[in-house]
């Protein structure tokens, strides 16, 4: 037996640990109502316990879990809490994190039917539901990624192949230079990840028409260019600071009738299609070609799970094509033909017990819960004196005070209260204060205390500017 083996064998077997992780686990989820939303400077300092150089002799398993159960759980993000505003980030559903657990201890690769036939039914079975929530059609094909840039990344891929074939281009032979000419047309307010991808996948600047956007982010149908079969539209449902959708009704029809490949960038706003509520922002949502979007997100299921729904299998299977003979494919779902990865951790477990938890009812009432609390977010921050600078459509709120330099200030308190948290941006030129509800934790008390906090911070933040 090796050094290494004699180790691993006398320290501690997995269940030894397993048990340790478990009571770690147990303590943090059962303390961390009390957590800040972001952790307090003192506490951050305590990062400094991490560094080291690497270890040159092998440690003790143990105390390696207790160092980071322990120092690493005080300098979490506290997501889960209601109090938590920042970018898109969702909480999470206990059955997901329970789920996650359980499945983490098999240690699943994903890629293929005969690596892990249990993470391929369930994929199979959340494929065949995700459909079913977001009422499109029987062809559809749904690959698990990491988030929605790498379904982007999926989506335009297979569109980028699509409309070169179209074109008696086989991308896949040929490869991008010297192809023909595509048109990427998409809004001014689209997603910097889509920019990303594009630039991953070979277009610059120069292929992409930008259409301008309104006061809300939505594309302006009247600067819309005229469409064609070298077109690939890229549309949102969901912008990420207004929470604004694209006029998918009037611009899919139009789109596909000119043979262009619709994309929609639905990471956290494509679940308004699960619930009757929004069918004002998603009639005609179905008609598109792909979507990109995150269960992470809306959905609540632990960190990282995005997908991509594509209606067109060949294009994406063979955009992401790859070979070798020693892949053993079955009859039964291979995963890896939907993405980009080939090993990838079972994401669909997670992704199937938070399905399976919620059902098409708590889907739909997750999605309105939101909503809801983002009209009364929006309600309360503007009895306060707040200026609200969207309508809010769906989970996401734009604040600002009198002034950038109040409002920025405004920012920096309420990140270091600890109460909660959100991020803020640039919004038409002026600076703003970005909400998100986006966990189901969040209730009208949470709210209420967050906004007590927005005005105590503004108070702050006008002392300050008034002594500079
Ligand atoms: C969050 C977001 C993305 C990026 O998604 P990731 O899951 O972080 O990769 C893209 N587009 C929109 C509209 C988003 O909100």
């Amino acid at each position: 037996m090796s050094a290494l083996q004699r180790t691993l064998f006398a320290q501690h077997g997995t269940a030894d640990l397993l048990d340790q992780a478990y009571s770690h686990a147990r303590q943090y989820s059962l303390t961390s109502g009390a957590l800040p939303a972001f952790p307090a400077k003192a506490t951050l300092s305590l990062l400094k316990e991490f560094d080291e150089a690497l270890p040159i002799e092998t440690g003790n398993a143990s105390d390696i879990i207790k160092l980071l159960a322990e120092t690493g759980g005080k300098n979490t993000v506290h997501y889960s809490g209601g109090r938590y505003f920042g970018f898109v980030n969702g909480g999470v559903l206990p059955v997901g994190i329970a789920a996650r657990i359980v499945a983490d201890v098999w240690d699943q690769n994903a890629a293929l039917y005969v690596m892990s036939p249990i993470a391929a039914k369930l994929e199979d079975i959340v494929q065949s539901w995700l459909r079913d929530l977001f009422n499109l059609p029987e062809r559809v094909i749904a690959g698990l990624v990491g988030g929605t840039s790498v379904a982007s990344l999926c989506g335009l891929a297979a569109a980028r192949y699509r409309q070169l074939s179209k074109l008696d281009w086989d991308v896949t032979e040929k490869g991008i230079f010297g192809a023909p000419d595509l048109r990427i047309v998409m809004g001014t307010q689209t997603h910097g990840t889509v920019f990303k991808v594009l630039n991953l996948l070979g277009f610059g600047r120069q292929h992409i028409e930008w259409v301008d956007s309104d006061d809300q982010g939505r594309m302006l149908l009247d600067e819309l260019p005229s469409l064609d079969e070298r077109c690939i539209v890229i549309l949102q449902a969901g912008n990420v600071c207004s929470g604004a959708f694209d006029d998918f009704k009037r611009i899919i029809p139009m789109a596909k009738k000119a043979e262009a490949w619709v994309h929609v960038d639905g990471a956290f706003g494509l679940w308004a299609a699960a619930s009757n509520t929004f069918s004002h922002l998603t009639d005609s949502v179905a008609l598109a070609n792909s979507w990109s979007v995150d269960g992470h997100k809306t959905l609540n299921t632990p960190y990282d799970c995005g997908i991509i729904l594509c209606e067109d299998k060949q294009a994406l299977t063979h955009a992401l094509h790859q070979q070798g003979s020693y892949i053993q494919s079955s009859d039964a779902r291979d995963s890896m033909i939907y993405t980009p990865d080939m090993s990838r951790r079972a994401k669909g477990i997670e992704l199937w017990a938070c399905l399976k938890f919620l059902g098409k009812k708590g889907v739909s009432e997750l999605v309105e819960l939101l909503h809801h609390q983002a009209i009364y977010f929006a309600k309360c921050a503007k009895n306060e004196g707040f200026e609200i600078l969207n309508d809010v459509v769906f989970n996401q709120v734009i604040l600002r005070c009198q002034s950038d330099a109040l409002t920025n200030e405004t920012l920096v308190q309420i990140q270091s209260s600890g109460i909660c948290w959100c991020g803020g941006a640039i919004w038409q030129e002026r600076a703003i204060i970005r909400v998100s509800v986006c966990s189901w934790a969040t209730s009208k008390r949470d709210i209420e205390q967050s906004v007590a906090e927005f005005s105590n911070a503004r108070e702050r933040a006008s002392l300050i500017i008034s002594d500079k």
